[in-house]
């Protein structure tokens, strides 16, 4: 890892987290795990390689070409990875190569990544396998090619990382502190006659500055009508005075990921009816994130955000209906449409059931990671607009980390009242 401000997960941090994997493993059973491969940007130009994050959670080994096998047993672990090649290195960087992964990663065994097929079947003697390679195709049959028939091990993983441990959550704040710089940067941008991509612009520049890796999904920013659009990421329209902006955008941090939404009038000038159209979407995150709380249901922060954007929309009179009649009818759903939660942690949509066995609605524990983000969307595409009604999209989200007593909220720091949120645009 390059040198910066900010924590790291420690060595022996990813040691533990193999032997709980392990013991979560029955004996007589090996997991196989493959990073992800380099992906190519065009020709011979690639993408900044990121480890794969099930494999960066039990290994901290970030280069591409490599597989971890942990025996469920013993709770050994073999690395196979790239040998050193100063002709290739010169090109790509210095790689870790075998003499040194051992005491740099903290594994019991290591191979060359190129002995695999011959290798693996040895490695796993006779045990039952679980694989994670899916996301590498040409990985993948090289390990079905060595071992035969293999069971799916992400939901092993899935479970594990579903529970973050302190030094998660450091690095998961490290991310959001990131991104709220990127956000505040962001905002004196939010003015007619500015590009949506000024702001996105602003945001790169200083969450790379604050020492993030970069973003964790493409920046969405999206004025008027755009804001509807919940995957908008063209980013190049002009500002115009009277519009709401939305930004969606994340930073990582050791690949860990935040995933904050803000929405800001343009010149800092709210309308009345887009005042009290956030208004509502505020109460709703307000609510939705009182029911962050351990023993609550995953799906409660959702139902409390749904019953408070009925109510307003119905008391704005955007929603002609009866109350009780409109929550019965899921009568939002043509303006909200989407959950309110979803975990967040290595993936920006982190791993981990939000049913139980019993096909309900999942209890919140303490160290899982969700996001709480209520939103009102009027876009004329997806459903008819109320009387005099502009298109706009507002969303405001936030990172809570579940805690004993309720929940951490990762993002506080980046203010959501509407007119503090006005005078970060102007500068005031
Ligand atoms: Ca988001």
């Amino acid at each position: 890892m390059a040198e910066r401000d900010g924590p790291d997960i420690p060595l022996e941090a990813f040691a533990a987290r193999r032997r709980r994997v392990a013991e979560t493993l029955e004996s007589g059973h090996a997991l196989v795990v493959a990073t992800h491969t380099e992906a190519t940007h065009s020709n011979d130009v690639h993408h900044r390689f990121r480890p794969h994050s099930d494999f960066w959670y039990l290994t901290g080994f970030a280069e591409p070409h490599s597989v971890l096998v942990l025996d469920g047993g013993s709770a050994q672990t073999h690395l196979f990875l790239d040998e050193r090649d100063p002709k290739q290195e010169i090109w790509t960087g210095r790689r870790l190569g075998l003499d040194r992964a051992k005491d740099a990663l903290g594994v019991d065994h290591v191979h060359a990544i190129d002995d695999l097929p011959g290798r693996l079947a040895d490695v796993v003697g006779n045990q039952e396998v679980r694989t994670i390679a899916q996301h590498d195709p040409a990985m993948e049959t090289r390990i079905k090619n060595a071992l035969g028939r293999t069971d799916d091990g992400r939901p092993l993983l899935a479970e594990a990382r579903c529970i973050k441990d302190a030094a998660e959550v450091e690095m998961m704040q490290a991310a959001a502190d990131a991104a709220i710089q990127g956000h505040l940067a962001a905002f004196p941008n939010m003015r007619s006659g500015r590009n949506e991509r000024h702001a996105e612009a602003a945001f790169l520049h200083a969450i790379r500055d604050a020492g993030s890796e970069g973003p964790g999904y493409p920046p969405i920013v999206g004025a008027g009508a755009n804001g509807a659009v919940l995957h908008y990421i063209e980013n190049n329209a002009t500002i115009q005075s009277g519009e709401l902006v939305l930004m969606d955008a994340g930073a990582e941090w050791g690949y860990y990921n935040s995933d904050i939404t803000r929405t800001v009038p343009a010149d800092g000038e709210w309308t009345g009816r887009q005042k009290d159209i956030y208004a509502v979407v505020l109460e709703a995150q307000d609510a939705a994130i009182q029911a962050v709380r351990p023993g609550n249901r995953f799906r409660d922060p959702h139902d409390a955000a749904v019953q408070v954007l009925t109510h307003g929309l119905v008391n704005l009179g955007l929603l002609d209906m009866d109350v009780d009649q409109a929550i019965a009818d899921n009568a939002h759903q043509d303006v909200y449409m989407h959950g309110t939660s979803h975990y967040l942690g290595l993936d920006v949509h982190d791993p981990g059931r939000v049913k139980g066995d019993d096909g309900e609605s999942r209890i919140l524990e303490p160290g899982m990671a969700l996001t709480v983000e209520p939103g009102l969307y009027f876009n004329p595409d997806f459903a008819p607009l109320p009387e005099g009604m502009e298109p706009l999209g507002i969303r405001i989200e936030n990172d809570l980390v579940v805690t004993d007593d309720g929940c951490n909220d990762l993002t506080a720091a980046l203010p959501r009242d509407p007119d503090a949120l006005a005078d970060l645009v102007t500068g005031k």
